[in-house]
């Protein structure tokens, strides 16, 4: 078993243009088979930036995506990685919420990041959707999704990794961050998350 975890900690703050919507922490895995990226950043150009990234420790292409929202730099990243023949997989309730909100997301990123910057950014959904979980295998490494929103957003979901035990918590958790509650977050429900976490 030679799988390696990383988190990418994006930059603390905003959007902005030198960040290319990538304010979030991200994580990848890096299996036997290739690699497995929770959350695709918030633009085209974000996810050139973070595979750019992934490319400093593997040579092993990106074979998932894993949307564990539906908020912008969880998710709109997504094309560049399924060009490059990644397969995207979310919560069906992830998905409904990306399309929800992408008219909105569109504006806000064209607002705050610029529309030079997300030149590239398309909207692109997940090829599999699943309603409370899901559990893959990729190399030796086991990835178990668990949909535990609504809490920051509808569809927030945890990937555990149970051998390594490890979480990626996507917006579930904030490190660094001040956390959102917005018009679609549920005080209620993210304490719920937060049991199914521990
Ligand atoms: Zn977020």
């Amino acid at each position: 078993m030679s799988e390696q975890v990383y988190a990418v900690v994006g930059p603390y703050g905003g959007r902005t243009p030198q960040n290319l919507g990538n304010n979030a922490t991200f994580g990848f895995v890096v299996t036997d088979e290739g690699v497995v990226l929770i959350d695709s950043g918030g633009t085209y150009q974000g996810a050139e930036a973070i595979d750019r990234l992934i490319k400093q420790v593997t040579d092993k292409p990106v074979k998932y995506v894993l949307n564990s929202g539906g908020q912008d730099h969880r998710w709109l990243g997504n094309g560049y990685f399924k060009e490059r023949g990644a397969r995207v997989i979310a919560s069906e309730a992830v998905v409904a919420d990306q399309h929800k909100r992408l008219q909105d997301q569109m504006f806000m990123l064209g607002n705050q990041v610029g529309e030079k910057e997300i030149v590239g950014t398309e909207p692109v959904y997940a090829d599999e959707t699943f309603t409370d979980s899901m559990r893959f295998i990729l190399g030796s490494t086991v990835f178990e999704l668990q949909r535990v929103g609504p809490a920051h957003t509808p569809g927030d979901s945890l990937v555990w990794l149970p051998r390594k035990k490890i979480v990626f918590t996507g917006d579930v958790v904030f490190v660094g961050r001040i956390p959102g509650v917005l018009a679609h977050s549920k005080s209620k429900g993210w304490i719920n998350a937060f049991d199914a976490m521990a």
